[in-house]
């Protein structure tokens, strides 16, 4: 036999035997680990929600475009929402409450502070840099809830499938937000601009 069909031919019984360990295991044996692997992830953006209501402000007050501004006020208000409707979610679940921190919401948000930091109070160009903060956020959030709704619909859970799409669309809108108050004021204004 040539060596590529010799390795063709290990994939495919590795693969088999794979399959049969999947089948000879019960639905309910599966579901259980995707379950601990779901309420895992929960755990972690409930922390992260948490974590961004304490920096929403924050970033709130170093904006300078009353858009922005607004934007981040209406935002923590949403957020504060998004942490009821997890919890709504652990409930549903029969699961305690409960956090676990969020290393990426963490970094995000150290970045955030880092562009308050390096840039100028009452400039343009600092509200660049949170518009850009900001989205990367929101693009967690969505990536997150993305993947959290699709599990509670594979693991039949539409309640929960629901309330997490409901979460996601508001992170849609969020981002589209910020990019609207990027291009239509904030990214031209800061061209003209001195370091
Ligand atoms: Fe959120
Ligand atoms: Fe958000």
């Amino acid at each position: 036999m040539a060596k590529s069909a010799k390795k063709t031919a290990k994939k495919t019984a590795k693969k088999a035997s794979r399959r049969s360990t999947v089948a000879s295991k019960t639905k309910e044996q599966i579901t259980s680990a995707l379950t601990e692997l779901f309420i895992d992830e929960l755990k972690d953006i409930y922390w992260a929600e948490k974590h961004l209501t304490k920096a929403l402000p924050k970033m709130e007050k170093s904006a300078t475009s009353e858009e922005l501004k607004n934007a981040f006020v209406s935002h923590l208000k949403q957020t504060s929402v998004h942490v009821t409707r997890i919890e709504k979610v652990f409930k549903l679940l029969g699961q305690k409450v409960q956090a676990k921190k969020c290393d990426a919401m963490a970094g995000l948000v150290e970045e955030a502070l880092g562009i308050i930091e390096d840039t100028e109070k009452g400039t343009a160009t600092r509200d660049v840099g949170l518009i850009m903060a900001a989205q990367k956020v929101e693009h967690y959030e969505i990536a997150t809830y993305g993947s959290l709704a699709q599990l509670a619909k594979t693991l039949e859970l539409d309640d929960v499938k629901n309330i997490l799409g409901t979460t996601l669309d508001e992170e849609k809108q969020t981002d589209e937000l910020l990019t609207t108050i990027a291009e239509e004021s904030v990214n031209y204004e800061a061209t003209s601009e001195e370091a």
